[in-house]
Order: C-alpha cells, then sequence, then structure tokens
C-alpha cells in the first residue's frame, strides 16, 4: 500500500557517514525533521540533523527510541545486522527493504543472485573452506583478486594475487582464518579494465522509475577518484547498461536510490561489479549538475512521493578530496572559490586519514564532462600547492 510521507514528518537515517549528511541536507531543505542513528554524536550526518540517536551496536533501548521516533527510515551505509533491521521494522517503515539489503551486503549473495538472473558477471568462485580456496585458484587462475564477502568496501579486505606462487605466500592468513570457519570469501578472476561506469537510478513505491545518464568512473587503488556524467560509451551499451539495473530493481523490488557499477573490459566484455543499495559515491555529481539530486530522488521514494527529473543541466564531473590533500597544510580553498563553476563538498571529518574521503568538488561546465574533469583536477592538484 503506498503511503505518502510530507515534509514536517520524521526521517530517520541508520548511519552517520557523507552519505547520511548530503540525505539529511535535503531532506532539511525539504522541510522534514531529520534524525540520525550513529556511532558517534558528533558523526558527518549526525553535525547536521535535528537529532542524533548513538547506537553503540548493542544497546537495543537506543533502537527502540530513534525507531518511535520516526515516520520513515533508511539507510546510508550497508553494514547493519538483520536483527537491527527486524527490530526496528516492528515500529517503522524501512526503505529500501531489509531484504534487499540482506541481498547487496554480502558479496556471495550478491553474486549468486545476479547469476541466478542470468546477468553478466566475472567469473567467480564461494570460499568456506581451505579445499574451496584451493580448488578455486586452480578454476579461476590467474590474475584473480580475494574478497571477504561481508564488510568489505573501498578495497578494504581485497588481495590481488598474480601467481601460484605469490598467492601461497600471500595467503597465508586467510588459510589460517578459513580454519576457523567464520569468515567467507569470493575469489573473482581480475579483468583487463578499459572503464568503469555506473548507473544510479531510483525506483518508487508505486514501481515509478527513472536513472540517471551512464557515469563515467576512475579508481585509484580501489578507491573511486572521479566520476564524469555523459559517459562516451556506444548508445547501444548504456541502452544495455540501463535495461540491467532497471531487472535488478525491479527483481529486488527496491524503493529508493541504487547504483549498479559495471566493468567494462579492454575486449569489450562488460561485467556488473556490484549494486549499492543506497546512493553513491559517483552519483554526487547529481547534486549540482541536475533538476533533482539522488539524495533529492532518495527521499521522494522512501517517503512515497514522485521522482523528480534526472535530467542535467550542465555536464560535471566530480573529484574525490582524500585526507591525503591534507597531509601537509590546509588546503588552499581560494582556488575553488575562484571559479564560479565549482561547488566545493566537506563532510565536516575533523581527521583527515590518508584515502579517507573528506569531500568532493564538482566542475560544471556547458561544454562537455572532459572539460569539467580537466579543471577539477587542475583544480584539486592546485589545493595542495604551496
Ligand atoms: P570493489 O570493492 O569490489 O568494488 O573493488 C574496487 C575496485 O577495485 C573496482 O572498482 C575496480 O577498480 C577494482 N577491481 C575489483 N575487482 C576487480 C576485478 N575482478 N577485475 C578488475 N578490477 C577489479
Amino acid at each position: 500500500m503506498a503511503h505518502h510521507i510530507f515534509p514536517g514528518s520524521t526521517l530517520g537515517i541508520i548511519g552517520g557517514g557523507q552519505l547520511g549528511r548530503m540525505l539529511t541536507l535535503e531532506a532539511k531543505a525539504n522541510g522534514y525533521y531529520v534524525c540520525v542513528l550513529s556511532e558517534h554524536a558528533n558523526s558527518p550526518a549526525a553535525q547536521v540533523a535535528d537529532k542524533v540517536f548513538v547506537f553503540d551496536g548493542k544497546d537495543l533501548e537506543v533502537l527502540a527510541h530513534f525507531a518511535k521516533r520516526c515516520h520513515i527510515v533508511t539507510f546510508e551505509f550497508e553494514h547493519i545486522l538483520q536483527d537491527h533491521l527486524e527490530f526496528i521494522t516492528q515500529y517503522v517503515p524501512i526503505y529500501p527493504s531489509p531484504e534487499a539489503l540482506f541481498l547487496t551486503q554480502n558479496r556471495a549473495r550478491e553474486k549468486t543472485f545476479l547469476k541466478n538472473h542470468h546477468l553478466p558477471i566475472v567469473p567467480f568462485e564461494i570460499i568456506e573452506t581451505e579445499e574451496e580456496l584451493t580448488k578455486a585458484l586452480s578454476v579461476i587462475g590467474f590474475p584473480c583478486v580475494l574478497k571477504t564477502a561481508d564488510f568489505g568496501y573501498d578495497g578494504r579486505g581485497q588481495i590481488k594475487l598474480l601467481s601460484n606462487e605469490q598467492a601461497l605466500f600471500l595467503l597465508i592468513p586467510v588459510y589460517a582464518q578459513l580454519k576457523k570457519r567464520n569468515q567467507t570469501y569470493v575469489l573473482e578472476r581480475f579483468v583487463a579494465l578499459q572503464t568503469e561506469v555506473s548507473v544510479v537510478a531510483a525506483r518508487g513505491l508505486t514501481g515509478e522509475y527513472r536513472d540517471y545518464d551512464v557515469i563515467e568512473n576512475l579508481h585509484m587503488e580501489h578507491v573511486l577518484d572521479y566520476s564524469c556524467s555523459h559517459s562516451r560509451l556506444p548508445i547501444n551499451v548504456k541502452t544495455s547498461l540501463r535495461d540491467m539495473t532497471y531487472q535488478i530493481a525491479c527483481a529486488l523490488n527496491f524503493v529508493g536510490v541504487l547504483c549498479v557499477e559495471f566493468f567494462i573490459t579492454s575486449d569489450g566484455h562488460v561485467f556488473i561489479n556490484e549494486i549499492a543499495p543506497r546512493p553513491h559515491n559517483s552519483g554526487h555529481l547529481t547534486i549540482d549538475a541536475c533538476v533533482c539530486s539522488q539524495f533529492e530522488q532518495q527521499l521522494r521514494a522512501v517517503c512515497g512521493l514522485p521522482l523528480g527529473a534526472v535530467e542535467y543541466h550542465h555536464h560535471a564531473a566530480m573529484v574525490n578530496l582524500l585526507g591525503d590533500l591534507w597531509q601537509y597544510a590546509s588546503p588552499q580553498w581560494m582556488h575553488v572559490y575562484q571559479s564560479p563553476l565549482i561547488k566545493l563538498h566537506l563532510y565536516g571529518k575533523n581527521k583527515a586519514e590518508e584515502k579517507r574521503k573528506m569531500g568532493h568538488l564538482t566542475v560544471l561546465s556547458s561544454a562537455s564532462s572532459k572539460e569539467a574533469l580537466t579543471r577539477a583536477l587542475t583544480v584539486r592538484a592546485q589545493l595542495s600547492l604551496r
């Protein structure tokens, strides 16, 4: 049954990171009251929310208070225990559904789901025992990459393996872990990438669906470095990526914003890398370049409201600002403000650690996303010049 949660109501967000912060800012702009469930009272989302519920991962009373205070709940990260979600749903609906999260929060389940739906994925093996690991290495071959099935992001929990000799050495701790039978891994073939792209889409409670034009991404050491709007892939390839994303959203009966990440290999094959059941780093450029951002879509979708327009009013490029930029001194922000077509987003993190996402820049262009990217990379390089 469709429900409408209008401005003035309370939106609950599980998670206190930058995605929750950007959703909170959007919800506040639309007149919602926002409660954030977060590990820290001063997390990026907590700083801008109306109310923070500090949750240590155990105290169910905090969960109950949070849930009772909200008219609708969503989440901004995947690492949430199913027990906690089930507990919250006693009081208030959660979108996307806990079932959709359950499937996408574990690589083994997600890949099995994609395989069962005959969607293209890199050859993989699921590993729970030492014997399975040895067998998987010979089936998949080299190069390959071993990933933990749970709790992996931005390359954490991944080991790239180039040869059998190297694998024997690098996998010693993994064999030890497998002995304890408490960790599942996925071994997948490491493919030669031509490019990586993503499709960000929103699906509403009534099945209404909208997606943004395909976004092109570059990762450095497994972390997203930059994204560009209006991918220049052939139109038929883009259409097939969009069709697959639609198929996934429907199969999950998804309500909210999701992002499907794809690998395009040097020999022209397309593989789905992973599904994020939430707004995605590669969709941040929609905040400044589109009529309706991925965060406004998330708000609309989970509140049972019609979706907004996904058209771009500018070409755009987004570059991430990682903690490394702060290594020697504060960035030289004047370079950002000297250009009227650059938008700065900082997430309020006070500790700049290596590889930590501290913020991003979006550069707009009326000519092309390539031009926007050149400008974005130049300005980012200037930020750390003395
Ligand atoms: P993931 O956390 O699985 O999304 O991996 C992060 C990044 O590592 C990807 O966006 C790719 O750039 C790279 N990567 C991961 N798995 C593979 C693979 N099987 N083949 C090639 N590159 C990969």
